[in-house]
């Protein structure tokens, strides 16, 4: 039976809260909770109350904050009772309220699995943390009362919950640098996921320990004694205290057997000022002969997880190995309680989230890294890859490593120079390549190892990453940022490619000149979502869309508009009918008139004309030259021009005199075929003074083309004259 009451919490609270304001409202959250839950009982027979009580108790001895000790007492009243949110904001604030969403699980019934339903709601609440670092210190003191309590769970349950502590929260904690709730959630977990190596560890620790105890009692007697004859005040020393957890995961992880690692004798110093810890640190090693390499100053280089301390191997005289680690009280606070100790609560300064989630996030850099990966992840729609990828990147047990200007890089462990190369900038990646590890190179995939100094070789030419590069990184981070790098250079070949496919396509067409526009795209393949020209290679590209149906498409499109164009200028054509008739005469000022060419003089374009407006027959066109004008009155005469562009023949009447020659009209017939010109009537007579007069109708396209022929035939030798006849 549980007898835990509100006295046990108000005495831990008093010893640092004084504010009546805030001892009232922690006592009415208490009442509250207390009615809500009131006739539910845990699975061990105790008044639920008990744990939300004993939730508190646990924050009140990490020194938090009124509001999180208040939303220790309510953070199950939302999921549990029928509370909902808005009344807890409204009695208790927004930040209690918070807190209390934070650590509400989801009711969604909708869950496909039970992994499924843990993913969103670790999902949930890291998401939560991101925002308020203190939903996931309430969460923490939560799981470790029902961790104590675990007992009275089913064995499946218990199994479950010690999984999920084992991978979520205790490397939280771990992160948070609580190493006091992080131990006891791993050891009391271990007990329950693997009874048997459990037992093993526990038994070989007390079967060594008497013999443990007496070396280490005697070596702390020795620096005692030692340490105040150098005149060193005010220090205190510890016998080390080993994680049964973190022995388990050595003997695991490396492989290696119990007395290997326990062998390790440690010692703890504890002192007034960090220049003590220095000079506690030289007086041990003037006494003892220290290890070499053995030595570590995280008070100049702290943990990612703050934690601060100097450690270093000795070996005794009487050649017992032992570890010394010597810090201050505030660091040894800091290493047993983390991010608590640091910002545990002060009276009478105002708190606020934001600033100190600011503070952790420049303190505690993996914080940075959640914020900027829930930031950047938040849409990942699968809430298991979100929750792994964070656990993968950021919650396992990490190696530091630092660059050449000296900063610390925090990485998971069997991370690479790719990851750390793409953790510091993604264009940093994408050129890398090679790496220097303490001055000498080591290919790409080597295992990075605590205190690394590396410095990542770049080339601004470098092809960039390669699909073998997604085997080497081991952070979601860098892998993430590969993958859209490949992708990209995978758009671009089938871009290229695609390209390449339709060029040959339009050339087997015969089509050498086109043009594709986004429009042509959009409008011919955007209901199949391809709205640009890229688009379109891309499609072609991969095969999805073949070149042949893009290049008909085309003509189809092109053909349509080039028959647009012609009925539109038939249409103009008809229009301007009026002004010019199909003897390709133009005349100005007349609508619709009728003209005929006149077949005296037959003009062609090229001569000069002129017109003779009949009575009722239209005009008849005439060359200026001609001989019938004369007798035409001059008032029924206009002035006439051809037009410019005219495709059509003309009829035009020569009369060549020549000399009695048998070869003549073969001569003249060839000159003509070889102009390619018809001949449409032909007339041949010899005269009395045995001269031959051949009439010759031709048709001309103009007056140029006449001239050329009449040069031509004037070569033949038995040709004396040429005339065109009624001029
Ligand atoms: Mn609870």
């Amino acid at each position: 039976m549980d007898n835990v009451s509100f006295k046990d919490l108000e005495n831990k609270v008093t010893t640092y809260i004084h504010n009546p304001d805030d001892l009232k409202r922690i006592y009415e959250a208490y009442l509250f909770a207390d009615e809500k839950h009131k006739n539910q009982m845990r699975k061990s027979g105790d008044p639920y109350i008990t744990h939300p009580l004993h939730v508190a108790i646990i924050l009140a001895e990490l020194h938090v904050g009124p509001d999180t000790i208040i939303a220790g007492l309510l953070h199950d009243v939302v999921e549990d009772t029928n509370v909902v949110l808005n009344e807890i904001k409204t009695k208790f604030g927004d930040d209690v309220a918070g807190m209390v969403d934070g650590v509400t699980k989801l009711t969604n019934m909708k869950f496909t699995s039970l992994e499924q339903k843990q993913a969103e709601n670790h999902q949930k609440m890291l998401l939560a943390m991101g925002k308020d670092i203190r939903v996931i210190v309430v969460k923490l003191a939560d799981r470790l009362h029902n961790i104590r309590t675990i007992d009275a769970q089913s064995p499946e349950k218990r199994e479950r919950i010690c999984k999920e502590t084992l991978e979520i929260y205790a490397p939280l904690a771990h992160r948070l640098g609580m190493f006091k709730i992080k131990a006891e959630l791993e050891d009391r977990s271990l007990r329950y996921t693997d009874p048997v190596m459990f037992k093993k560890i526990e038994e070989d620790i007390s079967s060594t320990n008497s013999a443990r105890l007496e070396n280490i009692d005697h070596i702390i007697i020795e620096i005692k004694k030692y340490l105040t004859d150098e005149h060193v005040s005010d220090f205190e020393i510890k016998g080390r205290v080993k994680n049964i957890y973190s022995i388990y995961k050595k003997m695991i992880n490396q492989h290696k057997e119990f007395e290997d690692i326990y062998d390790v004798l440690a010692i703890r110093i504890i002192v007034d000022t960090i220049d003590n810890c220095y000079r506690v640190l030289g007086l041990i090693h003037a006494k003892y002969t220290p290890v070499p390499k053995r030595f570590k100053d995280y008070i100049a280089v702290p943990k990612p997880n703050m934690y601060q301390s100097l450690h270093t191997t000795v070996i005794s005289g009487d050649g017992l190995t032992f570890e010394v680690q010597i810090r201050t009280k505030e660091m040894d606070e800091v290493a047993e309680l983390g991010i608590a100790a640091h910002w545990a609560y002060k009276e009478n300064v105002t708190y606020s989230k934001e600033k100190e989630q600011f503070e952790i996030a420049s303190k505690l850099k993996w914080y940075a890294d959640l914020l900027q990966f829930n930031e950047e992840d938040k849409d990942e729609s699968d809430p298991k890859k979100f929750v792994d990828s964070i656990r993968k990147d950021i919650l396992t047990t990490s190696v530091y490593v630092y660059t050449p200007t000296g900063d610390v890089i925090d990485l998971p462990k069997g991370a690479t120079p790719l990851d750390l190369a793409y953790k510091i900038h993604t264009e940093l990646g994408n050129t890398m390549i090679g790496a220097l590890v303490n001055k000498r190179i080591v290919p790409l995939d080597y295992e990075l190892q605590n205190g690394d100094i590396v410095s990542i070789r770049t080339n601004k030419n470098s092809q960039g990453p390669t699909a073998s590069w997604l085997k080497i990184a081991k952070t979601t981070h860098a892998r993430h940022k590969i993958k859209s790098f490949l992708n990209k250079q995978n758009k671009d070949v089938l871009i290229d490619s695609g390209k390449r496919q339709l060029e040959e396509e339009f050339q087997n067409q015969r089509i050498y000149s086109y043009e594709l526009k986004d429009d042509f795209v959009n409008e011919n393949f955007g209901k199949n979502n391809i709205q640009t020209v890229e688009d379109l290679y891309m499609e072609i590209g991969k095969g999805t869309l073949s070149e042949k149906t893009v290049v008909a498409k085309y003509i189809g499109v092109v053909k349509r508009a080039k028959e647009d164009i012609i009925q539109q200028s038939i249409a103009k054509f008809n229009r301007n009918q009026k002004h010019i008739s199909e003897t390709g005469v133009v005349v100005d000022g007349l609508t619709n008139p009728q003209i005929k060419l006149a077949v005296c003089c037959y003009p062609i374009p090229g001569d000069p004309i002129v017109g003779y407006i009949t009575k009722g027959s239209g005009i008849v066109v005439h060359h200026r030259d001609c001989k019938n004008l004369t007798t035409l009155q001059n008032e029924r005469l206009i002035d006439l021009m051809w037009d410019t562009v005219i495709n059509r023949k003309y009829p035009v009447m020569l009369k060549i005199l020549a000399s009695n020659n048998n070869q003549l009209l073969a001569e003249v017939m060839n000159t003509f075929s070889s102009f390619n010109i018809n001949v449409s009537s032909l007339n041949v007579k010899n005269n009395l003074n045995l001269e031959t007069i051949i009439k010759v109708k031709i048709m001309v396209s103009n007056l140029a083309e006449l001239e050329k022929v009449i040069t031509n035939l004037k070569k033949i030798s038995a040709i004396n004259e040429i005339r065109r006849e009624g001029l």
